[in-house]
C-alpha cells in the first residue's frame, strides 16, 4: 500500500510499505478516506521528537471498514468510522474511567500510559496517512458514523482529534455558560477550543495569535481576535475583562511557543495565561509538552523543564489541567452536534488533497503559510 513515511527532519515521502492487515481477532481494517495533518505531526516532522525513521505518520483518521477480525461483534464491513487518535483497550483501570488517552494496555512500555497511531513515543503503531489502517480493539476504538458521513467527511474527520481536543481543553479549563475565555493559539486546536467555548455559551471568547488568516477564522465564529504582534496580549485581555482577567484560559500552542520574532520560549503561553486569567481562574493545557527536548533553544527545556511563574499561579489560586485529550469521552456527542447541524468544524479546512501531495502539504503547513490552516488528505484520491 502507499503511505507517508517519516525519513528524518523535514523529510517525508509517499512510498510503498507492507499492507496494513488484521493481526489479532479484535482488529478492524479500515480503508482510509480522509486523514488530516496535525500540529502534533509537525513536532515530529521538524525532528523535535524521538520519532523513528521509516514509520508511517497520521493519527487523525476516518474511513470505511473493509475487514473485521473474528472477535469483532459490533463494527461491520461497510461502516464509515472515525478513529480516535488514542489507541485504547476499553478495559484497563484508566479506560474504565474514560481516560482513554492514558490506556495501560496499548503502550509497548509497561511504565507508559497511552498510545496513538503514527506518534513518537506512543507505541509501535503505524499511522493512517496511508491507504489502509489496522485498528486494534476495533469494537471499542471505532466510532460508527451516521448515514451522511461519506458526504460530510470534512466535518466528521475532525472527530478523530482536534474537535474533541478543543472540547477537552474547555473541560480542563471548566468553561461554564457565561464565562469569559482566553485561548492562546489560533491553530486548528485553538480554533476548535474557541468553537467549543461558543457551544458552551461562553460570554466572551478571546483568541491570541499573530496570523491574520487564522485570527479571521476565529472572528468568523464570533470570537475576539487578539493579535499579539500589535501589542502585549496580556494587557489586551485584561483590558477586555475590566482588568480582572478571563475566567478561564486555554493553552493550544505547546512547547514550540515563540515570540512574534520567532524566538522559541516554551514557558511563554503558560506564563501569559497565569497573567491573563483571573484570581481563582482555571486553565486547560492541551498544547503538547514533552519530557525532554534535546534540540530546544531553552537550556531548561532540554530536560523538559520550564521557568513557570508558579508564585503568581499559586498566589492567584489558579488551577491547571493538562494532557492528551480522551477523544472517546466526547466524540459520540460531538458527532451528534455535527449530524444535527449544530457544529460545523469544517469551517477551518483550507485544503483537501490526494495523499500523493502530502510532502508539499507538510512543507506549507509547517511554514504556517498564509491560508494553510488545516489540510485533509484523501488516500483514495477522491
Ligand atoms: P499549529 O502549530 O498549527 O498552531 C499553533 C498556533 O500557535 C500557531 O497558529 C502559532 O502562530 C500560535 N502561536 C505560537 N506561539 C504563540 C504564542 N506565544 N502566543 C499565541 N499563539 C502562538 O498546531 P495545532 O494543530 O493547532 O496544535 C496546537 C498544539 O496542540 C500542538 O502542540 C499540538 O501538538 C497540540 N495537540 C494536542 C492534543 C492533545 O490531545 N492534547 C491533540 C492535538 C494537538
Ligand atoms: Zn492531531
Amino acid at each position: 500500500m502507499k503511505a507517508l513515511v517519516y525519513d528524518g527532519p523535514r523529510e517525508v515521502g509517499v512510498r510503498d510499505v507492507p499492507d496494513a492487515r488484521i493481526e489479532r481477532p479484535t482488529d478492524v481494517l479500515v480503508k482510509i478516506t480522509t486523514t488530516n495533518i496535525c500540529g502534533s505531526d509537525l513536532h515530529m516532522y521538524e525532528g523535535r521528537t524521538n520519532m523513528e525513521t521509516g514509520r508511517v505518520l497520521g493519527h487523525e483518521n476516518m474511513g470505511e471498514v473493509i475487514e473485521v477480525g473474528d472477535g469483532v461483534d459490533k463494527v461491520r464491513v461497510g461502516d464509515m468510522v472515525s478513529l480516535p487518535f488514542n489507541i485504547s483497550c476499553g478495559f484497563c483501570r484508566n479506560c474504565e474511567h474514560g481516560l482513554t488517552a492514558f490506556c495501560l494496555t496499548t503502550p509497548d512500555d509497561p511504565t507508559m500510559a497511552g498510545a496513538a497511531y503514527g506518534f513518537a513515543g506512543m507505541g509501535p503503531y503505524n499511522g493512517g496517512q496511508a491507504e489502509y489502517l489496522r485498528v486494534p480493539y476495533g469494537d471499542h476504538n471505532c466510532l460508527v458514523l451516521p448515514e451522511d458521513a461519506r458526504e460530510r467527511q470534512a466535518d466528521y474527520t475532525m472527530l478523530s482529534d482536534i474537535f474533541p481536543t478543543g472540547w477537552h481543553c474547555t473541560e480542563l479549563a471548566r468553561v461554564q455558560p457565561g464565562d469569559s475565555v482566553v485561548i492562546y493559539g489560533a491553530g486548528p486546536v485553538g480554533l476548535m477550543a474557541a468553537l467549543s467555548a461558543q457551544l458552551k455559551s461562553a460570554s466572551q471568547v478571546m483568541v491570541v495569535d499573530r496570523h491574520p488568516d487564522r485570527l479571521a477564522l476565529a472572528e468568523q465564529i464570533g470570537a475576539i481576535a487578539v493579535d499579539d504582534s500589535k501589542g502585549n496580549p496580556v494587557d489586551h485581555v485584561n483590558a477586555l475583562t475590566n482588568g480582572a482577567g478571563a475566567d478561564r484560559g486555554c493553552e493550544c500552542v505547546g512547547y514550540q511557543a515563540h515570540d512574534t520574532a520567532g524566538h522559541e520560549q516554551p514557558n511563554m503561553t503558560l506564563n501569559n495565561l497565569v497573567q491573563s486569567v483571573k484570581f481563582t481562574g482555571t486553565i486547560g493545557v492541551v498544547g503538547v509538552f514533552i519530557a525532554e527536548d534535546p534540540s530546544s533553544p531553552s537550556k531548561l527545556y532540554r530536560e523538559g523543564e520550564v521557568a513557570f511563574d508558579y508564585g503568581s499561579f499559586w498566589f492567584k489560586g489558579q488551577t491547571m489541567g493538562t494532557g492528551q485529550a480522551n477523544v472517546k469521552a466526547y466524540n459520540r456527542q460531538l458527532a451528534g452536534l455535527i449530524e444535527k447541524g449544530k457544529a460545523k468544524p469544517s469551517w477551518i479546512v483550507s485544503h483537501e488533497l490526494p495523499l500523493t501531495q502530502a510532502a508539499e502539504s507538510y512543507q506549507h503547513f509547517d511554514a504556517r503559510d498564509e491560508g494553510w490552516t488545516k489540510v485533509l488528505l484523501h488516500p483514495d484520491g477522491a
